[in-house]
């Protein structure tokens, strides 16, 4: 491992000061993906700012009815907090779908959002890695792709987002604060991380000088259903392959009157599923409207070799998670089976 400075800034203006004046500079909280990367070679910080005790761990409520989480808010300690389960049950869901207890326990807000992807290339540093090193190539095109994407890729980068939180807050609207030099700015999640385009090594819009502070949740919708389903290669500690998290309301006709969708492990941001919203929202939420949706989405999808599987993978868990959450909304009232089930 490089030698590197090491700071402990009293706040949060004085991070963002050491980060603007330090061009090598890199903010740790929780330190589980930094570390890793410091130690495999794959980031050498020149200063490493340390944010993990500066007073941003609260949950709080806001008069909106929403809901303000600090950037040093623990996963685990977010996932047990009785109103996030209570109102937000998709995210707390999503929250306990990732990595093991002993590195939610460390693992903040903030830092959730901005890790780096797992594509084993980026973290093999003999191998070209654009992300890494741009313009050295992409060693995962024509290589091993098990988790990469089939959404918003392009020539230069394959590689996926690796949060289940992010995906959770794509479907929740959620809006990530950032403070910088002039002040703070909101960012929508959905717009926080970006797709690979000409430069992969860019996973976010934040800006060199700019810390994350705290990420802000809408006000629950009254009478919303919401879950987070992962498909994985093992049942805990492993990355998804896909995963979905949908929120969504059915009015007692049986009609879906709103539907937020997010997919996971399948692009280099959390993937909003916008089309396959459009298709559903005022339709009587049946499983053959839901695989019509999946369909829609999955139009717009372009695997590369070895991601195929996902296709068919994704369609099934839209569809699955979107029947069991119409059940649940629907409570004794039976939905509809007119057509093909998941299979
Ligand atoms: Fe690097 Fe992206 Fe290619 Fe992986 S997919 S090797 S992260 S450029």
């Amino acid at each position: 491992m490089r030698p590197f400075r090491y700071e402990r800034p009293a706040d949060a203006a004085a991070a963002v000061s050491l980060l603007r004046t330090n061009d090598g500079a890199r903010a740790i909280a929780g330190g589980t993906n930094l570390v890793d990367l410091m130690k495999l070679g794959v980031a050498a910080p020149d200063v490493v700012v340390d944010v993990s005790r500066l007073p941003l761990d609260s949950v709080d409520r806001l008069g909106s009815g929403g809901v303000r989480i600090g950037t040093n808010v623990r996963n685990s300690d977010l996932a047990a907090h009785a109103h996030i389960r209570g109102s937000y049950p998709v995210l707390a869901r999503a929250l306990l779908s990732a990595a093991s207890p002993q590195l939610r326990n460390l693992a903040t807000t903030g830092g959730n959002l901005l890790q780096r992807t797992r594509c084993v290339y980026f973290q093999d540093v003999t191998t070209p890695c654009n992300k890494r090193e741009p313009g050295t190539g992409c060693s995962a095109i024509g290589g091993y792709t098990r988790y990469h994407a089939v959404f918003g890729h392009s020539s230069d980068c394959i590689a996926t987002h690796p949060s289940d939180m992010a995906v959770a807050l794509a479907a929740l609207d959620a809006t990530v604060i950032v403070l910088g030099p002039d002040g703070e700015r909101r960012i929508p999640v959905t717009r926080f991380h970006r797709l690979p385009e000409k430069r992969p090594e860019l996973d976010t819009v934040l800006e060199r000088d700019e810390l994350v502070v705290a990420v802000e949740l809408p006000p629950p919708v009254p009478g919303a259903v919401s879950t987070y389903r992962k498909v994985r290669d093992r049942a805990s500690f492993a990355f998804a392959i896909v995963s979905v998290a949908a929120q969504l309301s059915v009015d007692d006709d049986g009609v879906v009157t709103d539907a937020r969708i997010a997919c996971g492990g399948v692009a280099h941001k959390p993937w909003r599923a916008g089309r396959a919203e459009e298709q559903i929202i005022g339709r009587v939420a049946t499983v053959a409207s839901f695989a019509g949706a999946a369909d829609a989405e999955l139009a717009a999808a372009t695997p590369v070799e070895g991601t195929e599987f996902k296709v068919p993978l994704l369609r099934r868990t839209i569809i699955a998670v979107l029947r069991d959450l119409a059940a649940e909304a629907a409570g004794d009232r039976a939905v509809g089976t007119r057509e093909e089930g998941p299979r």
